[in-house]
């Protein structure tokens, strides 16, 4: 038997011991609480301008708001991007561009849209004539540029990496609730944080749109784009060429070199059998359809089908929210409108939250946003929709309304001019029409 002390001597050092164990133990916790509360203080702190989503709509607008001295941050997890289309952005696009300092990255992979040219393919009773359309008689050397999108992702995701105002989670948004004048986002990490502003640039099924609140309209066409890149034996000549058919627009868009993209619309099933197509009997197809107006055709790759709808968000702000690109507004790809009208959403919602000496954000930014876009937004998406359906429609009165609008255009040149200043830069214009009824007399005096 041990004597009682030895007991005490081995309780008292086993009771250190544990003490011992017990302030380690406790140290290490007060030290990691520490730790943790170090980098929660580093993470939560609330983010002045969160963009949700880094496809084309999104990298624009992180640029743009981080370029005007906000400070954004950008959710949005790292995706490998595969996107062979090309974009055909406007006059005014490229301008925006080439003030965020990315045009002269972009431009030699671009070919310049000089010329546009509708013909029509329907063997319908009421055909419209051939209607051609010139930058030159705007004064302009290009309508725009045709450019491929995998270029635009990686100059904008370059610029982005090299830009200090914008901060990076690759995380996805889980979830949006409001509160008050906060918005507080649940990220795919289980992050929670805190923003003073909101940009939703997460597509066609936008969760910054649902934690909003948001609704939307949304309609579908019995029509599929195909979209293909090809090469060609005679030059483009800068011109690009849509045919109007009974399914849909076929149109061909100049690449640099001897080279074009094509969006061909046509019903489901017709898709599919040109999905399946040899490379060879397709850009057969492809050349019949053009005519052999570019002389033998050769598809470069399998070509993408993106079946075409249209989504329209009932507002495209709300208190301290906004949405861009496809999250508030999708069409089908007719007449290169959607990153165009993207690219506008950007520069109002930059006109609306720029920093004037390190203001904060006003409450009703996103309000503001909404009344501004709303008009834009909602002549795009009822124009293209009204003359997608015009070319699929059976009725005979819609053909020749669209027949003699065409015709109308090609005859009136002062009405043809205000159509293609519109649709290079909408409202132009009509301001510039107004500005001249201001000042109708404005004459010289005499010497
Ligand atoms: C065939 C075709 C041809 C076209 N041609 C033209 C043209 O010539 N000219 C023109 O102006 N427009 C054109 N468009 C339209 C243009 O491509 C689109 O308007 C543009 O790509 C829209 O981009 P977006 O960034 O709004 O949406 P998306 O490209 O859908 O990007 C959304 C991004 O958000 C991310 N995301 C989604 N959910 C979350 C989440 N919860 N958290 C974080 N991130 C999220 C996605 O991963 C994605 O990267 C064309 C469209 C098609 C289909």
């Amino acid at each position: 038997m041990r004597p009682i002390g030895a007991y005490c001597n081995l309780n008292r050092a086993a009771a250190m011991q544990a003490m011992d164990m017990c302030l380690n133990l406790a140290y290490s916790l007060a030290s990691l609480t520490k730790r943790r509360r170090t980098k929660m203080q580093h993470t939560q702190s609330p983010i002045e301008i969160a963009v949700i989503g880094e496809g084309l709509a999104g990298s624009v607008a992180a640029l743009a708001l981080a370029r005007a001295g906000r400070k954004v941050t950008l959710i949005a997890p790292v995706v490998e991007r595969m996107d062979r289309r090309t974009t055909a952005l406007m006059d005014q696009s490229i301008r925006f561009m080439d003030t965020l300092g990315l045009w002269n990255m972009l431009a030699p992979a671009s070919a310049a849209l000089s010329t546009m040219q509708i013909l029509d393919g329907t063997k319908r009773l009421f055909r419209a004539p051939p209607a051609q359309f010139r930058a030159a008689d705007l004064g302009l050397s290009a309508f725009g540029y045709n450019i491929p999108n995998a270029t635009l992702s990686a100059v904008l995701a370059d610029a982005i990496s090299g830009e200090s105002n914008i901060f990076r989670l690759d995380a996805q948004l889980e979830r949006l609730d409001l509160s008050g004048n906060e918005v507080i986002l649940t990220l795919s990490d289980g992050e929670i944080r805190t923003a003073a502003f909101v940009i939703g640039a997460d597509g066609r099924s936008s969760k910054v749109r649902e934690g909003a609140g948001i609704t939307t309209r949304r309609w579908a066409y019995p029509q599929t784009a195909v979209v293909l890149n090809f090469s060609h034996e005679q030059p483009h000549g800068n011109v690009s060429t849509e045919f109007h058919t009974e399914t849909g627009p076929f149109t061909q868009v100049p690449l640099p070199g001897s080279r074009s993209s094509l969006v061909w619309v046509v019903k489901p099933l017709e898709a599919e059998r040109l999905i399946a197509l040899p490379l060879e009997d397709l850009s057969r197809e492809v050349e019949m359809r053009m005519q052999s107006m570019l002389g033998k055709v050769m598809v470069e790759e399998a070509p993408e089908a993106w079946p075409l709808s249209s989504l329209m968000s009932e507002r495209f702000g709300k208190g301290p929210v906004a949405l861009v690109g496809e999250a508030a507004h999708a069409f089908p790809p007719i007449g290169a409108q959607g990153l165009n009208l993207s690219l506008r959403d950007v520069m109002a919602l930059t006109e609306v939250l720029k920093t004037e000496g390190g203001s904060a954000i006003a409450g009703d930014s996103g309000d503001r946003f909404h009344r501004n876009r709303r008009g834009d937004v909602m002549t795009r998406t009822f124009g293209v929709d009204l003359l997608n359906r015009s070319l699929l429609s059976e009725f005979l009165p819609m053909q020749v309304a669209r027949a003699a609008g065409l015709h109308l255009l090609t005859a009136v040149g002062p009405l043809r001019n205000v159509l293609m200043r519109e649709g290079i830069e909408p409202g132009r214009s009509l301001k510039e029409l107004a500005a001249s009824l201001r000042h109708p007399f404005h004459r010289k005096k005499a010497g």
